[in-house]
Formats: structure tokens, C-alpha cells, sequence
């Protein structure tokens, strides 16, 4: 058996043929610029998330960037992050002239520590990005407070938190602005790049949103230098169809992952632990194990992919050096990097399938003579 790491396939069969007739629709009309399908999904999404506004970018990075830079941040303003997650969080900082200071994740969840917040804020602190990593939100409940009282903007980083919750509210809902990536493998996906802001400013939204096409609201009347990131019509089209099943496509992944945590019992690995009152939706489901590049080899070898969310931190990577600082220890995000492997997770997976992954993965961790790591 083959196990894939996602098979976006198997879910384009589900909904062929209403992608097929959205597509057709919107060439037909040729409104393909911030047409009908932007503006119903722009609708649509920020009531999905419990948001005032949503505005549809080219992608997560530049919601990102969109988000900071509608809230003021800029040259010199440090912006608080962790080195736990993709480039791209770091990407859309630096992107501003703005300087990236790093603060470790939680053990349990591998989100933001509020803990070690107080200690990374200085005089030049002006925003907090935390990320909503592998589908889980960061503890907004203690980050907030501490945001508020030192003045600084939140912006989360959801783009891999489509649907996630806390205590009931969605992510996108609750920091200053949100960012989402509906990049192809994201629990919500287009068929190419696409990302959205959400925020419940008015006049947050209102910046974004000229900002997004060339710093316009009225044609040839440039109020500021903007970028060219508008959603593409085309993908807001799909973008609408899915989104009407994505608590469905969630709740597979939560259904699959409570499976993986039974199955996977016995075995030496350490799952992943959500936190009482959040609703994870299970972008990656994310283990981490001894001798993780062997374990990972193995499994290939038996036919079952898996990745790696991220083998180098941020703050390690090449084009970190002389940028950004660090701000105390990173001893969890160090440790994960090693320790931490991605199994087969989307909505189409089959018991047999999960069941040959976890069957897989205890036999290999129970193999005796496994190289140790380095
Ligand atoms: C995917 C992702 C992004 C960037 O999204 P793109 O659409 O690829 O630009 C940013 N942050 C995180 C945590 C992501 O997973």
C-alpha cells in the first residue's frame, strides 16, 4: 500500500464537476478582476470566521505583510514572533524594514510561549505574530492581555488555522488582524496561490484593501505606493464551493487524527495534545520520535510519506543571518526541529490507510538497531 502525505486528487473528485461549471461561469462572464467571486467569498469567508471584513490577497505572505503594514508597522518597529513555523511569518516582516525577534513555542503545543513574551518586549516592540501552527490556535487568552497592556498590535498568522477555535471563537477573529493562506495544500485550498485578511476594523480592511490593487480605490488615483496582490478570480470561485464543506473536510481530519492517537497508543512517539477549550483542526498531525530522519526513511521505504514542519528554524536558516534577533532561549524550538515528523493527513484518507501508517510506525520505532542521531 501507498500512502500519500496529501492527495488533493482524491478530493478535486469530489467536487469536479461544480469547480468545472464555477470556472466556466466566471470565464464566460469574463469579470475576472475583482469580480462577483471576490466579493461573495470575501463575504462569506469573514462570516465563516466571525470577523467583520475579509479581503482576498495573492497569498498568505502578503496578508501578512498586508496586515502589518495597514497596522503601522514599518522601518525599525520590532515584531514578535517564534522561529517555529514557516519562513514566510519572518518573510513578510523583514519585507516592511521591520526586525523579527524570536521567542520560543510551547512544549505541549508548539505555539507561541505567553510566558516568555513580557521578557522579548523592548522599547521597539510594536507587534505580536503569533502562529496558529499545525491547526491549533496559540493561546490568544494570554497573549491578548499582554499585547494590550504594552500597546502592540496583533496580527495572527492563520494560515494554517482555517476553521480552528478558541473557546468558540474562530482564528481570524480575535487578534487586531489574521492572516490566511489558501495555498494548495492548506485545509482550505485553491487550485494555485490565494490568501486573505480578516479583521473587524473597518479601517484596517479599508487599507488593506487599497493597498492590495496598487494603493487605489479609484482608478488612476494612487493614494500611496501599494502592491499588486489581488485574489484571482478564478480561485475565489473555488474557494466559494469549498468553503461550504470545509467543517466537513475538518471534522475528517479530527475524526482521522482521534484514530492515529488510539492506534498509536503503544507506541514511542509523543502525540499531539490539545489544549482544554480549542478546537484543533488538524492541518498536520505532527509526532515527535527519537531518530526521526531514520523513522521517516523507513517509512518511505514501506510506502508511507511524511514531513518534516520544519527541520530548520527560522532563525537558522541562511537568510536569517544579521536579521531579526532572538530573544532568550529557543531550547523547545531547537529540540522539535529534530524531533518532530508529519504523518499522512487529509480529509480522503481511509481507516486501512491510517491503520497502515500506524502499524508502520510502531514497527519501525520497535525495530531494534536504529542508528542514534547525531
Ligand atoms: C503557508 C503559510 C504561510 C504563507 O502562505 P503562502 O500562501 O504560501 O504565501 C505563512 N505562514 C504559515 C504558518 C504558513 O503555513
Amino acid at each position: 500500500m501507498q500512502v500519500p502525505f496529501v492527495d488533493l486528487k482524491a478530493q478535486y473528485r469530489t467536487i469536479r464537476g461544480e469547480v468545472q461549471r464555477a470556472i466556466d461561469e466566471s470565464l464566460e462572464s469574463m469579470d475576472l478582476l475583482l469580480g462577483p467571486n471576490v466579493r461573495g467569498f470575501e463575504v462569506e469567508f469573514a462570516a465563516y470566521c466571525g470577523a467583520q471584513h475579509a479581503i482576498g490577497v495573492a497569498n498568505g505572505t502578503d496578508a501578512l505583510y498586508l496586515a502589518l503594514r495597514a497596522c503601522g508597522i514599518g522601518q525599525g518597529d520590532e515584531v514578535i514572533t517564534v522561529s517555529h513555523s514557516f519562513i514566510a511569518t519572518a518573510e513578510a516582516i523583514v519585507q516592511l524594514g521591520a526586525i523579527p525577534v524570536y521567542v520560543d513555542v510551547d512544549p505541549e503545543t508548539y505555539t507561541l510561549d505567553p510566558s516568555k513574551l513580557q521578557a522579548a518586549i523592548g522599547p521597539r516592540a510594536r507587534a505580536i505574530i503569533p502562529v496558529h501552527l499545525y491547526g491549533q490556535m496559540a493561546d490568544m487568552d494570554a497573549i491578548m492581555p499582554i499585547a494590550r497592556q504594552h500597546g502592540l498590535v496583533v496580527i495572527e498568522d492563520a494560515c494554517q488555522a482555517h476553521g480552528a477555535q478558541i473557546h468558540g471563537r474562530r482564528a481570524g477573529s480575535i487578534g487586531d488582524a489574521a492572516a490566511f493562506s489558501f495555498y494548495m495544500g492548506k485545509n482550505l485550498g485553491a487550485y494555485g496561490d490565494a490568501g486573505a485578511v480578516t479583521t473587524n476594523s473597518k479601517a484596517i480592511a479599508e487599507c488593506v484593501r487599497v493597498l492590495r490593487d496598487h494603493g487605489s480605490s479609484r482608478k488612476y488615483h494612487h493614494e500611496e505606493m501599494g502592491i499588486n496582490s489581488r485574489l484571482d478570480e478564478l480561485q475565489a470561485a473555488v474557494l466559494r464551493i469549498k468553503l461550504r464543506r470545509l467543517d466537513e473536510w475538518n471534522g475528517q481530519r479530527q475524526a482521522h487524527a482521534e484514530v492515529y492517537a488510539r492506534l498509536l497508543e503503544d507506541v514511542d512517539v509523543r502525540l499531539p495534545v490539545t489544549r482544554p477549550g480549542l478546537t484543533h483542526v488538524f492541518h498536520l498531525y505532527v509526532v515527535q520520535t527519537e531518530n526521526r530522519d531514520e523513522v521517516r526513511r523507513a517509512l518511505g521505504d514501506l510506502g508511507v510519506a511524511s514531513g518534516v514542519h520544519y527541520p530548520i528554524p527560522i532563525h537558522r536558516q541562511t537568510a536569517s543571518q544579521g536579521v531579526g534577533r532572538v530573544a532568550g532561549s529557543l531550547r523547545v524550538t531547537e529540540m522539535l526541529s529534530k524531533r518532530i515528523l508529519s504523518l499522512p493527513m487529509y480529509s480522503e484518507l481511509e481507516q486501512a490507510q491510517l491503520s497502515y501508517v500506524a502499524d508502520h510506525l510502531r514497527s519501525v520505532c520497535n525495530r531494534k538497531g536504529l542508528a542514534v542521531v547525531s
